[in-house]
């Protein structure tokens, strides 16, 4: 069928899209693997990389990937490009992991404890982060991209509200830490990080998946048709903020039972501590400092209490979700978070609600298969997730 809106430059740019997508997967591609991906023959895919080359988009290196056929050398980021310093921030802890221009690691993996009692706390300790990476490579940009606990709007660069921060304030991060360090910074949510980590490391997802991050509260992010899904007002992944029971507790979000509300971790804490205050005869846990850690120790302990709150938190993800998936149509869920400590048997309570059939799971040949597991990337890939925003902005931009 004759396609006027396809013309020769839209094709040429699609493609010249696609051999990038492929290299900042792979890392380093050679000729005849670009050509296999993307079903183009090697002289189309010779002009395309050369033009690339060109332009600096990529490098080739004479690294030959393989020992068959003629050594035509290998392709990729140009590596001497700047850094990427990614950060997991919250106001209690922050985790980061420099990445290089290929976004491959650089140094090791580090989380600190803050306790941050006001924004400025907080955005000091970035910065002191920044600097110190600095001093270890003082030629370098380190431009930084921040996957930010709570709500975040991209574009602003704003942290509207930081539900674990003791300040109810917006932030304004990115204005703030790129006039004093002088360099480029992404911010999102930490939702929008996990799904990234997913989509650009894990290269058995689909086109449509769903990560949900179980912690400190409920927090989701959707890739449909290999996009992240933001929504008009950057909240459509909130999840945690759908209603399981009209009756329930008062939310953060200043409605009425809310998932987070029965399912969080900070939701089981306070459960905990209510029901330990009216048992005086029950020593086993003291209700003003339950840790997320007791809780789990306590429910693979079998302690019934515990196994009872877990089942029905359990429960009610199973059935938000179930809603949620049906209405969207994505049955590929990977859990992250601290729940993920609960194991097997909790995953198995969400999966019964979820109401997919069981069987089909196994079904490795069945391309559609439902799949619901936890996670598999390390905390460090997570983390580099949000480095990606650097990338997608380059593809689209
Ligand atoms: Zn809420």
């Amino acid at each position: 069928m004759y396609n006027s809106g396809l013309n020769n430059q839209r094709v040429r740019q699609l493609n010249r899209q696609t051999i990038m997508k492929l290299v900042w997967q792979h890392k380093q591609l050679s000729k005849s693997q670009f050509s296999q991906f993307t079903g183009l023959s090697i002289p189309a895919v010779s002009k395309i990389l050369e033009e690339l080359v060109g332009d600096g988009k990529l490098s080739h290196s004479s690294e030959n990937l393989s020992n068959r056929g003629i050594n035509s050398g290998s392709y990729q980021i140009p590596p001497d490009g700047d850094f990427i310093l990614c950060m997991n921030v919250t106001p209690t802890s922050i985790e980061s992991q420099l990445c290089d221009a290929q976004l491959s690691p650089k140094g090791e993996f580090e989380r600190i404890q803050v306790n941050a009692s006001t924004p400025q706390a907080l955005l000091a300790a970035i910065e002191n982060i920044w600097r110190n990476q600095r001093k270890t490579w003082p030629k370098k940009t380190i431009n930084l991209a921040l996957g930010i606990h709570g709500q975040v709007n991209p574009v602003t660069g704003v942290s509207q509200t930081m539900p674990q921060a003791p300040w109810r304030e917006p932030v304004e991060i990115k204005y703030l830490l790129e006039e004093k360090l002088g360099v480029t910074v992404r911010v999102d949510n930490d939702c929008v990080m996990l799904a990234l980590a997913e989509k650009w490391q894990n290269p058995a997802n689909r086109q449509d998946f769903c990560v949900i991050n179980v912690d400190y509260g409920i927090g989701s992010s959707f890739v449909i048709n290999g996009q992240i899904y933001r929504g008009s007002l950057y909240g459509s992944g909130q999840i945690g903020h759908t209603i399981v029971n009209p009756d329930g507790m008062a939310c953060d979000c200043g409605r009425y039972g809310c998932l987070e509300t029965v399912a969080s971790l900070t939701a089981l804490k306070k459960q905990a501590r209510i029901w330990l205050k009216s048992q005086p005869d029950a020593p086993k846990l003291n209700p003003d400092s339950v840790t997320s850690t007791q809780l789990i120790n306590a429910w693979h302990e079998g302690d019934e209490q515990v196994r009872r709150w877990v089942d029905s938190a359990a429960n009610a993800i199973g059935l938000s979700l179930y809603n949620f998936l049906n209405i969207l149509n994505i049955n590929q869920i990977w859990f992250y978070g601290r729940s993920c400590g609960f194991g097997d048997s909790w995953l198995a309570t969400i999966n019964r609600q979820i109401g997919f059939n069981p069987f089909d799971h196994g079904d490795t040949l069945k391309m559609n298969a439902t799949q619901i597991d936890f996670g598999q990337l390390t905390r460090a890939q997570q983390v580099m997730g949000i480095g990606y925003l650097y990338v997608e902005e380059a593809l689209t931009g």
